[in-house]
């Protein structure tokens, strides 16, 4: 049987005739003769509602509580689509992240899938259903449900497409498909046809929100061919996929940024063996994740070190480290909220020297400064004033001529 993972954002599903419409773009794959299963996120800001609730009623609310509430919001899409389609003539059964048998790792509000057993999926789709599965959540080993991070849905589905073996995972939002740089901000991105898993993973860790970085990653590993096209127009989209890039090999494909970068500086930290592990492993164990790590070289045995967070982790992560930074007598600890990051991103960057040099001469030209840079093999990103990465996404675009084919 071919078996087609179709996935539906949130603003795809954000009311009942959004919802219908979904329904209409899934019968008609049905139709088709393909055995269809569908993840949907929650209704339009329903997560960003549901937390802010929360907080309303308790500052820190408890790990498992949120993840189970935050979870409801895509019960409440898989639902309601089920009944569109029940309406529409179409036999369809919604299922939780559990019932469609999705393990994960108990990491609340960040949790990974650790295993899938689809044999409830595959016992619905033998029956002739449509089967809707509640995206960005599963089920602990302990039994609790826990959420896989903000735009989890797209990693639930291209899970199921790799354990489902399916042709396609199709992934539906309010964009027709990655560009070079986020459309809302530049008016010039372009539509790209292809992209390969790498770059897409560069983008999507780098900010580009159009794909949830661990659906990337799940779909390299599986090679899993995606397709990320509009909910709404019937256009082509792009193909993220494993193969050789074939649009132009020496160029960047794209700029992505982060406006979600906070940043703390020990200073006087020591520098002697141990120092990094001591400040780090308690960050780790609480789940924090640090991104830039950066250590000047140290003058007289003392040195400085910088990493970035995100904004929500800065007040725990600075709570943990000022007692640290104490115990292996440093000097201060310094916070920044207001940061943002901007990378460029391209396999064609490999070895090819002048990429840095241009994006650093074109931040220059504007003006803005630059605090912190990291590079990969196929990126480099810059973290800088949180109120210039916009100003910073175009003109490197430009700079780059992505705006031209
Ligand atoms: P969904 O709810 O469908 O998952 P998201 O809001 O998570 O949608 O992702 C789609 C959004 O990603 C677009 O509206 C766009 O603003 C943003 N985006 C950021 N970078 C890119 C890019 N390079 N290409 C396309 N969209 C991008
Ligand atoms: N509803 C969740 C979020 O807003 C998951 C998703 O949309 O993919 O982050
Ligand atoms: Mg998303």
């Amino acid at each position: 049987m071919t078996i087609i993972v179709q996935k539906y954002g949130g603003s795809s599903v954000a009311n009942a005739k959004k919802i219908r419409n979904v329904a209409r773009r899934v019968a008609e794959s049905y139709k088709k003769g393909n055995k269809v299963v569908v993840v949907v996120s929650a209704m339009g800001d329903t997560t960003d509602e549901l937390i802010e609730m929360a907080n309303e009623i308790n500052p820190s609310p408890q790990p498992r509580e949120k993840d189970l509430l935050l979870s409801t919001g895509e019960i409440v899409s898989s639902t309601l689509l089920a009944m569109a389609l029940h309406a529409a003539g179409f036999p369809a059964v919604a299922l939780s992240g559990p019932q469609a048998g999705i393990s994960t790792d108990s990491s609340f509000s960040r949790a990974r899938i650790t295993g899938i057993e689809p044999k409830r999926i595959i016992k619905e789709l033998k029956k002739g259903n449509i089967v809707i599965v509640a995206g960005f959540q599963g089920l602990t080993e302990e039994e609790d449900i826990a959420t896989l991070g903000r735009g989890g849905s797209d990693t639930t589905a291209v899970a199921l497409a790799a354990s489902l073996k399916a042709k396609i995972c199709e992934i539906y939002t309010d964009v027709e498909g990655v560009y070079t740089a986020d459309p809302r901000l530049v008016p010039e991105a372009r539509k790209l046809d292809e992209i390969g898993y790498e770059e897409m993973l560069e983008m999507a860790t780098s900010g580009a929100r159009v794909m949830h970085h661990r659906s990337v990653e799940l779909g390299q590993l599986y090679n899993m061919p995606i397709l990320v096209a509009s909910s709404m127009v019937d256009r082509p989209g792009t193909i993220v996929h494993g193969g050789k890039n074939m649009e132009v090999q020496n160029k960047v494909r794209g700029i992505a940024h982060d406006l979600d970068v906070a940043k703390i500086t020990i200073t006087g930290v020591p520098d002697r063996p141990g120092v990094a592990a001591a400040i780090f492993l308690p960050l780790a164990k609480a789940g924090i994740s640090v991104d830039t790590i950066v250590q000047n070289a140290g003058a007289n045995n003392i040195t400085d070190m910088t990493f970035t967070v995100m904004k929500d982790d800065l007040p725990k992560a600075m709570e943990i480290i000022k007692p640290v930074a104490k115990e292996i007598d440093a000097k201060k600890c310094l916070s920044d909220l207001n940061l943002g990051k901007v990378s460029i991103i391209g396999t064609g960057m490999q070895n090819t020297p002048g990429y840095a040099a241009k994006m650093f001469q074109t931040l220059s030209k504007q003006n803005i400064n630059i605090l912190l840079i990291t590079t990969s093999e196929i990126r480099i990103t810059c973290i800088i004033d949180g109120d210039r990465v916009i100003e910073a996404v175009k003109a490197l675009h430009k700079a780059f001529k992505l705006d031209k084919p």
